[in-house]
């Protein structure tokens, strides 16, 4: 029964809605409103639940319209910063919806109080789904805004530590982008090579480039890579920490 529908807007954005049964679905940073409710009406579904990673407008500014025309209910992990946060919450909550079990991972970075989503396998829902927001890119990962490299590399780590089969969806489509990067890197990285392929192909197609998975991830990204002696040797840091080896790649991607 479980779906996810993945809504493009905003440029870059991805909003996602996930179908949790028959009628009813949630929806994940709807930055504005109007996709959201056209995709509810298309697919005649009831939105009960907004769920929020972090409190940049590209990811809420939808919100307010949401509620005021669904009556739906806001879980997010910032109080101050979210608007009309119904549940707060923070690490480890176990949320349910519907038959799904739902849970809060606090994931530091990109901002002090990122959250990812996750909903694990179930008898009834063979998916295991993670939504990341600005934490992990497919690809690629968030900038650190608020906090430092060891606290962003941390949390990329929690996520990558998720089942292998996680299917991940992101809150932006930088995955050409984050591919481009990673061969400035290692220009003969041939699963990098092959990942930019084809997503130069689902691009040209009009297709998405989510989801990805855990184990896609694991592989490919060059930040979940941080801690490779082949990308230490790329990087000419041979005898570097992680932490530093993560905080200079992201350094560089800041930049490219
Ligand atoms: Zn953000």
């Amino acid at each position: 029964m479980d779906s996810v529908i993945t809504i493009p807007a905003s440029g870059d954005n991805f909003i996602y809605l996930y179908r949790y049964d028959k009628n009813n679905a949630l929806v994940v940073d709807p930055c504005n409103s109007s996709a959201v409710l056209h995709k509810l009406k298309e697919h005649n579904l009831n939105l009960t639940t907004i769920l929020v990673t972090h409190h940049h407008w590209d990811h809420t500014g939808g919100i307010s319209d949401l509620k005021k025309k669904t009556g739906c209910k806001v879980v997010g992990a910032d109080k101050r910063r979210i608007p009309s946060i119904d549940f707060l919450v923070d690490d480890k909550r176990i949320l349910t919806v519907g038959n799904y079990e739902l849970h809060v991972i606090a994931t530091p970075g990109h901002t002090k109080t990122s959250v990812c989503y996750y909903i694990p396998a179930t008898d009834e829902n063979e998916h295991k789904v993670l939504w990341t927001g600005d934490t992990l890119f497919i690809g690629g990962c968030g900038r650190i805004l608020e906090c430092n490299a060891r606290t962003m590399w941390d949390s990329l780590i929690k996520l990558a530590s998720l089942p292998d089969d996680t299917l991940v969806y992101c809150g932006h489509d930088y995955t050409q982008e984050n591919y481009e990067f990673a061969l400035t890197i290692e220009p003969d990285n041939k699963a990098v090579k092959k990942r930019l392929r084809e997503i130069i192909e689902t691009v040209r197609k009009d297709g998405f480039t989510v989801p990805s998975t855990i184990l896609q991830e694991k592989t490919t990204n060059i930040f979940l890579r941080s801690d490779s002696e082949e990308i230490k040797i790329a990087l000419n840091m041979p005898n570097a920490g992680i932490v530093d080896v993560f905080a200079e790649l992201r350094r560089r991607k800041d930049v490219f």
